[in-house]
């Protein structure tokens, strides 16, 4: 069996385990993240961006908007 060893484990790569991916990334943390599916999806899950996902892009320093 293949084990791996890492800080953090984030189960889905969904918007919320990826913006913690990130956070890891920015702070130097590693990790390993897991999708149990192996596409990604056809179907559309957001049209539109809240003004509260903004702020989010301005601390983490990805505000392009
Ligand atoms: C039709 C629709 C339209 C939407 N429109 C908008 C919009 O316009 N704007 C907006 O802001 N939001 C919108 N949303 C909401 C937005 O899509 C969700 O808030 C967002 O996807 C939640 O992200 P999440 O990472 O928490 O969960 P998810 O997106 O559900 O991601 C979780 C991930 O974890 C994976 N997973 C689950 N269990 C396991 C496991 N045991 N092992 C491995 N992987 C696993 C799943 O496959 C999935 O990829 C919409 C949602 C829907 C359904």
């Amino acid at each position: 069996m293949n084990t791996k060893q890492t800080d953090v484990l984030i189960i889905g790569a969904g918007p919320t385990g990826l913006a913690l991916a990130c956070q890891l990334v920015r702070h130097g943390v590693d990790f390993i993240i897991v999708e149990k599916n192996a596409a990604v999806t056809s179907y559309s899950k957001a049209i539109g961006v809240h003004a509260n996902h903004r702020i989010h892009f301005l601390l983490n320093g990805t505000n392009s908007l």
